[in-house]
C-alpha cells in the first residue's frame, strides 16, 4: 500500500468548478491530482452555456452574516472576482445585433441608466449595458482554455474522461477513495466532488452519507421568453449582446432582461428573455435508494414572492417587446410556440398572467444550493466554509451545489469564484 501523501486527490467532475479546483491543486508539484469526468471532454457546462458573465450584487455574498460561512463576505469575494483571469469580451456596437441595439435604446427611453461594466456593477438596482461574454477572439473561452492549458503537461495531474464515479468510499467518517461504476476502486488522499448541483447530492447519498441538507434547498432562476419575427435576418455573431437589470416593486435588481439576436438556424426569429433573479422557491433532488438515482423537483414559482416578481418580469418584457425601438426591427411578438400573438399580455389580468407564467415559464439553467455551505451548527448546511462535508474527513464538495443562495447573476462566474477560493484553500491544506 502506498503512503497516504503519495495517493491522489480525486476531483470528481471536470466542469466550471472541477477544472478550476484541479488546476489549483496541480500547481503544487508535490500534490498528485486525478481529475475524473463521465463526459468525453473537459469543461462540463462551461462548454455549452450562453457565456453571459455576471457577478451579481453585493448583498448576494453576505454569506458569513446570513449563513455563518466564516470568511465569506463581499470584501473577500470581490478580491477573488477581481483576480479572475480576464476572459470577458464586452459586446459593443461592432458585434451587437439589431435586437441588442433596439433593447438598449428601449431601456434608455424607459430611463434605465446605461452602465459601462454591468457585469461587475454590484450596487445599482437598474442598469443596462452590453453583455460581457466568456469569449476571446470571437470564440468561447471555457474554463478549459483559462485554467487547464497551463497544466495539462504537469506530471502530477492525471485526467480520466468517460469515467463515471459511482460513489465515494467512506470508512467510518473518512473518505478513502472513489468507486467507479465499472467496479474499479481508486484510493485517494482526499475526494472533492465537483459533479454539479444535481449530481453531487446523489453521489453523497449513494456513498451512504445522510445529512438533512443534502439535495434540499434547490434553487433556480425562472424565466420566460417572448419571440418575434425579425424584419431582416440577424447579422450578429453574438447571440446575447444586451443585458438589462431591472427592479420589481418588492426587490432591487431582481429582474434580468436579455436580448436574443437569433433563436433559429435561419436567424429570422429573435427573442427577449426575462428572468427572476431573487427567488424564495425551493425544490429538491430526491434520492431513491432502490434505483440509487436522484429525481429533480424544481418547484419554481411556488411562493407568492416569486409569482409576483415573475408577473412584473412578464409585464416588463412585454413593454420592451412593444417598444417602438423593437417594433422597428421585429413584428409579431408571440407568447407561445403555437404563434399566439403576445398582444393580449397588455390587457391581461394578474391572474391570467400567473396562469400563463405557470404554463410557459422555463428556467435559466442555474440549479444550485443542494449541498449548501453554512455553519456546522446549522442543520441544513452540508459543507463548511472550506467546502468540507461537515462531520467527514477528506471529503469536500465544490460546485454550484455549495452556493448557500443564488446570486442575482448567471451562475458560471460565481461558481468559478467559489472554486478559486476553495481550490486555493485545498492547495494550502495539502501542501506537504
Ligand atoms: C443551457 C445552459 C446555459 C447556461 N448559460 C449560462 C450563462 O450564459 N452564464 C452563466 O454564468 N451561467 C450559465 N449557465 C450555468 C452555468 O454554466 C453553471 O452554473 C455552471 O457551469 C455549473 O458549474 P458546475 O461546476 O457546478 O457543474 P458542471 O459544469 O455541470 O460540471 C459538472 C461535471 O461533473 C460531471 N459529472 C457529473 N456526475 C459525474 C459522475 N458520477 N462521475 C464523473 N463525472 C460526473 C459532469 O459530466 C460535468 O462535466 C448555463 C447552464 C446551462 C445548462
Amino acid at each position: 500500500m502506498r503512503a497516504e501523501h503519495q495517493l491522489p486527490i480525486v476531483v470528481v467532475g471536470a466542469g466550471s468548478a472541477g477544472v478550476v479546483v484541479a488546476s489549483h491543486l496541480a500547481q503544487d508539484p508535490a500534490i498528485r491530482v486525478l481529475l475524473i469526468d463521465n463526459g468525453d471532454q473537459l469543461g462540463g457546462t462551461s462548454l455549452l452555456n450562453y457565456m453571459v458573465g455576471m457577478w451579481g450584487m453585493r448583498e448576494d455574498y453576505d454569506w458569513q452574516q446570513k449563513f455563518g460561512c466564516k470568511g465569506w463576505g463581499w470584501e473577500s469575494v470581490q478580491r477573488t472576482f477581481s483576480l479572475l483571469p480576464d476572459v470577458l469580451h464586452c459586446v459593443d456596437e461592432s458585434d451587437a445585433g439589431d435586437v441588442d441595439k433596439a433593447l438598449l435604446a428601449a431601456a434608455v427611453s424607459r430611463k434605465v441608466p446605461i452602465v459601462g461594466n454591468l457585469y461587475r456593477e454590484v450596487l445599482s438596482g437598474r442598469g443596462a449595458g452590453w453583455t460581457a461574454l466568456t469569449m476571446k477572439n470571437g470564440k468561447r473561452h471555457s474554463v478549459v482554455e483559462t485554467y487547464m492549458s497551463s497544466c495539462t503537461n504537469f506530471a502530477n495531474l492525471s485526467i480520466r474522461l468517460q469515467t463515471e464515479v459511482d460513489s465515494v468510499v467512506v470508512n467510518g467518517m473518512r473518505a478513502t477513495g472513489v468507486q467507479l461504476t465499472s467496479g474499479e476502486l481508486i484510493e485517494a488522499r482526499g475526494v472533492v466532488l465537483c459533479a454539479g448541483a444535481l449530481a453531487s447530492p446523489v453521489l453523497l447519498r449513494r456513498s451512504g452519507i445522510d445529512k438533512p441538507g443534502i439535495g434540499n434547498g434547490l434553487k433556480n432562476h425562472p424565466s420566460i421568453a417572448l419571440s418575434f419575427a425579425l424584419r431582416e435576418s440577424a447579422q450578429s455573431s453574438v447571440c446575447i449582446g444586451a443585458n438589462i437589470r431591472e427592479s420589481s416593486s418588492i426587490g432591487i435588481g431582481d429582474i434580468n432582461i436579455l436580448s436574443m439576436n437569433f433563436v433559429d438556424p435561419q436567424q429570422r426569429v429573435g427573442a427577449i428573455i426575462g428572468g427572476v433573479m431573487q427567488v424564495t422557491s425551493q425544490g429538491n433532488v430526491e434520492y431513491d435508494p432502490n434505483t440509487r438515482s436522484g429525481k429533480v423537483f424544481f418547484n419554481t414559482l411556488s411562493t407568492e414572492h416569486d409569482v409576483l416578481v415573475m408577473r412584473e418580469t412578464i409585464r416588463q418584457v412585454h413593454a420592451y417587446a412593444e417598444s417602438p425601438q423593437m417594433q422597428a426591427i421585429a413584428s409579431n411578438a408571440c407568447s407561445d410556440d403555437q404563434g399566439t400573438a403576445a398582444e393580449w399580455l397588455g390587457d391581461a389580468s394578474d391572474e391570467q398572467i400567473d396562469v400563463w407564467s405557470r404554463e410557459q415559464s422555463g428556467v435559466y439553467s442555474h440549479p444550485a444550493c443542494t449541498c449548501a455551505m453554512g455553519s456546522p451548527e446549522n442543520e441544513s448546511a452540508v459543507v463548511n466554509e472550506f467546502g468540507q462535508v461537515i462531520g467527514f474527513e477528506n471529503l469536500w464538495v465544490c460546485d454550484a451545489s455549495v452556493l448557500p443562495d443564488l446570486p442575482r447573476a448567471n451562475t458560471h462566474l460565481p461558481v468559478v469564484m467559489v472554486a478559486n477560493r476553495i481550490g486555493a484553500m485545498l492547495r494550502e491544506k495539502f501542501r506537504c
